[in-house]
């Protein structure tokens, strides 16, 4: 496997704005970001983003103010 795209690990960078957690929790993916703040790339919990912030939270929300575990706040 050489192909560094592993094609189960979406962006959250590319999904739709207007989608919500409860949409990504439905279709299951699996979402990586990349932090602004430092550039690492982790995993998106899903499901502590909705305890946190609501299933309706949009992701262009998330885009914004999503950080890494390293950077405070
Ligand atoms: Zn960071």
């Amino acid at each position: 496997m050489t192909n560094s795209q592993n094609p189960n690990r979406a962006l959250l960078h590319d999904v739709h704005d207007g989608a919500t957690l409860d949409d990504l929790l439905a279709g299951r993916h699996r979402l990586m970001f990349e932090c602004k703040r430092c550039g690492a790339s982790q995993e998106v919990d899903v499901q502590s983003l909705i305890r946190n912030h609501g299933g309706k939270t949009r992701i262009a929300y998330l885009k914004r103010v999503l950080a890494c575990d390293r950077c405070p706040g």
